[in-house]
């Protein structure tokens, strides 16, 4: 069975599933079956929220701050494991801060708005910028969406802002540094945070 929990420079991860809209040009899981101290993330079949609550009982999360609902996929794609997950999560260690790294797209593939249910359990969300237009954006993450992805994970974090939780855009250094520029102007302008990853090669 595949890592559901893992460890990543001494941070905690929980890979809740595989699925992905997106296709993104950097995407780690075209390199690598596994980052940090995993063995292998890619799950034979997705996880259930008893397998996942099961991982979290024992994963000893001693002197750890935070958890990150990241995975080796879209955690939004399992919405309902992930927020049981995180409500458990926060049970057993109200201690323990809670982020969502995500693409921001969970409104278009459950179809529904996400925002309040999520933020509702979430400390901070890290959501992927990725470019400073809809084409490029498009472009670079091979969404299955095209044409409207960009302005839904916008939304999406205008609305996470909205909703008073630690909100965070981010983009890969790779892009330039003029749309870096642009980029940080765009979480400026939302009241978002902002942070330019250096490619990792
Ligand atoms: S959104 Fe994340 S998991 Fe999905 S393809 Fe892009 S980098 Fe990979």
């Amino acid at each position: 069975m595949a890592d559901i929990i893992y460890t990543y420079h001494n941070s905690v991860y929980l890979n809740i599933t595989n699925k992905c809209p997106c296709r993104c040009v950097f995407c780690i899981r075209d390199k690598a079956d596994a980052i940090g101290e995993a063995e292998n993330l890619f799950h034979e079949t997705e996880p259930t929220t008893e397998e996942i609550k099961d991982a979290i009982d024992r994963f000893d999360f001693g002197g750890k701050d935070t958890a990150v609902f990241c995975g080796y996929g879209e955690p939004t794609n399992a919405l309902d494991n992930l927020i049981k997950s995180a409500e458990y999560l926060k049970e057993k260690f109200p201690e323990i801060k809670l982020r969502l790294n995500t693409n921001g797209l969970s409104d278009l593939i459950n179809e529904r708005e996400t925002v309040k249910e999520i933020c509702a359990h979430f400390d901070s969300v890290s959501i992927s910028l990725n470019d400073v237009s809809s084409e490029e954006y498009d472009k670079i993450t091979r969404n299955i969406y095209p044409g409207k992805a960009y302005e839904a994970m916008l939304k999406f974090a205008r609305y996470c802002v909205n909703e008073g939780v630690e909100t965070r855009l981010s983009v890969v250094d790779v892009i330039g540094e003029e749309k870096i520029k642009k980029a940080k102007e765009i979480a400026d302008s939302i009241g978002a945070d902002f942070l330019c990853r250096k490619y990792d090669r």
